[in-house]
């Protein structure tokens, strides 16, 4: 690999030097995506089936291997429908790369050095957040990313990765990156948001009263009696049982 990374993208000459991997990796907006290893690009067990889903495939294949074209092609009408391939087929090299060994371990350094950003969720106290997508198959939706702390997905922050879909990174990536990595999940303690008014908590059967609180609380598996019956941790166990007078203390604390 070349190692001329940290140097600016937008000096023409340079471009050219620069392979077409690390080159997409570095434009702006392409910081969730991580370097595909070359050597599981050019193993075609790797690729079985997206010559079906991405068009001008071969053409694709070329240009991100850096590789000159076997044959002057006519079929191919403008370099900027290959390069839209070329993206596409990049992006579903992806999916299936880091979730092998090598593109977990390079993702879970990025997720390390934060580079997908932090939960929006004021109780997860800016936890680094990974990209996921809700669909393996292109074309439905775009990147979201996943907070290992509150279990939920958000639109990234930033709106330079609005227009990235979510199929090359896939559903399974962001969960199988926390299952190999367990000590990547944050342990920031388990609270919860009470909505007031004048200092009063809003009832449960209120229309905007917290009656989805529930979805919030977290259950410790170490805590799971014979039974089966689950006790929620923390505080927001006693929360949950016996409403009122644990929660005044909430209050109080805040006040
Ligand atoms: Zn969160």
């Amino acid at each position: 690999m070349d190692l001329d990374l940290g140097s600016d993208v937008s000096g023409g000459s340079e471009t050219e030097a620069m392979p077409w991997i690390a080159w997409f990796c570095s434009l702006g907006g392409h910081q969730y995506f991580t370097e595909v290893a070359e050597e599981f690009i050019e193993d075609e067990f790797n690729l079985t089936g997206l010559n079906s889903i991405v068009p001008f495939y071969k053409e694709a294949l070329e240009m991100i291997l850096d590789l000159e074209p076997e044959e002057e092609t006519t079929k191919v009408p403008d370099v900027s429908i290959v390069e839209a391939s070329a993206e596409q087929l990049y992006g579903l090299i992806h999916q299936r790369f880091i979730v092998t060994r090598q593109g977990l371990q390079q993702m879970a350094d990025k997720y390390t050095a934060g580079h997908f950003g932090t939960c929006p969720r004021n109780f997860c106290q800016s936890t680094n957040v990974v990209p996921c997508g809700r669909y393996d198959l292109p074309g439905v939706e775009t990147v979201k990313v996943y907070c290992p702390n509150c279990q939920d997905i958000y639109s990234p922050m930033s709106s330079r990765y609005h227009n990235i879909d979510g199929a090359y990174f896939g559903t399974t990536f962001a969960h199988m990156l926390f299952h190999i990595y367990p000590e990547l999940v944050p342990k920031i303690p388990n609270k919860l948001y009470t909505p007031t008014i004048y200092g009063f908590k809003i009832s449960e059967y209120s229309r905007c009263g917290p009656r989805m609180r529930w979805l919030r609380l977290k259950v410790d598996p170490g805590t799971l009696e014979a039974s089966g019956r689950l006790i929620y941790d923390q505080q927001d166990s006693d929360d949950e049982q016996e409403d009122d007078d644990d929660d005044e203390e909430d209050e109080e604390e805040q006040t």
